[in-house]
């Protein structure tokens, strides 16, 4: 037992080890984002000139191979990334820097997020986006779940990648009536990425700038937003970046995913992101056979929204017919997502 315990720390990999093993082949300055996983999987981003990034890639393939010779490194993933800080004359390609704040040619942003994955969140945005434009609104949907993209599936897109119109931005697939973008367009379906907060900042901006949603006199009227589980890099970069008319929490009756949603609901409060209300996802059970209700979880999300002083924007079943739409990339015909649709356009 001591043996094998002795074993893993001596493999114990640290980022320190990282930085000296590329020492010679990247100034400690431009590397970021080190990140290794429980499988010695490592990934880092190095920055630069944008000008110079394909002769860059002899360097990025140096680096690999080096932190690869490592022991206890099972795959190596180096990436060049054109982002850095702000310095004087420093290249800024994507404007992070000199225009923190993007201006985008829309009129509502709404953050549909959840403290915990799984609990309908992805869902929640399909249908109450499709409920808006049913209204005849002109909604945009951004899937910004990085760490598992689900919107192509939810709206029954394929997994593709999108074209470029003429001032280069990405063109929105239609579905549903909606525009939709997703970073599963970009990135293998079966492919797990390994993200790091600069990457996030970066694809999430990317995805809000660099998307035709609409023109200075063709605005899009709402764009729903489906972030990625908790509380990390995409929630604070959506706050810094863009004005967030408001988030939609989403959450299960259990006890767990609400303690996380009031994680969610307290970060949003401290980026000033009003809260409009809370979803309650699965809340009963209804039997598709007899149309039996039962409550599973038992836990009464009414109370816990009041206790907060946050509005309960209404509920949605457990049901069978709503994941059969959503693995077919149907839109559900519940009226809940309807009403609760109301509910949150009216609290905008
Ligand atoms: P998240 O975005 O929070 O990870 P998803 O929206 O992807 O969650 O939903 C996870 C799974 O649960 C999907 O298979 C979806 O079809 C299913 N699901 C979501 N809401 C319901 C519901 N009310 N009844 C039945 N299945 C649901």
């Amino acid at each position: 037992m001591l043996g094998k315990l002795k074993k893993n720390m001596a493999k114990a990999l640290h980022e320190k080890d990282i930085l000296v093993a590329l020492e010679k082949i990247v100034p400690t300055d431009k590397l970021s984002g080190v990140y290794i996983s429980d499988k010695g999987e490592v990934s880092f981003s190095v920055l630069v000139d944008p000008s110079a990034g394909a002769d860059m890639e002899e360097m990025r393939q140096k680096a690999e191979k080096e932190v690869l010779a490592l022991e206890g490194v099972s795959k190596v993933t180096a990436i060049l990334t054109a982002e850095r800080e702000a310095q004087d004359n420093t290249p800024d390609p994507h404007g992070m820097n000199k225009n923190p704040r993007l201006k985008l040619p829309i009129k509502k942003i709404i953050a549909v997020a959840s403290g915990k994955g799984g609990v309908g969140k992805s869902t929640v945005s399909v249908n109450i986006a499709a409920a808006m434009a049913k209204q005849g609104l002109k909604v945009g949907l951004l899937d910004a779940d990085i760490y598992g993209p689900s919107i192509p599936r939810l709206t029954g897109l394929p997994y593709k990648k999108p074209d470029m119109d003429e001032n280069k931005q990405l063109i929105p697939f239609d579905a549903h009536g909606l525009k939709v973008m997703s970073i599963g367009f970009m990135v293998d379906p079966d492919e797990p990425m390994i993200w790091r907060g600069p990457m996030v900042q970066s694809a999430i901006y990317q995805m809000l700038r660099d998307v035709a949603w609409g023109t200075q006199d063709e605005p899009l009227d709402v764009l729903v937003i489906d972030m990625p589980p908790g509380t990390g890099d995409a929630q604070l970069t959506l706050a810094q970046k863009v004005d967030v008319d408001g988030a939609v929490i989403v959450s299960t009756p259990q006890d767990l995913a609400m303690i996380d949603a009031v994680k969610a609901i307290e970060m949003f409060k401290k980026t000033n992101v009003p809260i409009l209300g809370l979803v309650e996802n699965m809340s009963t059970h209804i039997c598709s056979a007899c149309g039996h209700e039962e409550h599973i979880f038992g836990h009464d999300l009414k109370k816990e929204t009041k206790k907060r002083n946050v509005s309960y924007l209404g509920s949605i079943p457990l049901h069978i017919s709503v994941r059969e739409d959503s693995d077919a990339g149907k839109i559900s015909d519940l009226e809940n997502y309807q009403d609760i649709t109301k509910t949150v356009l009216a609290a905008l």
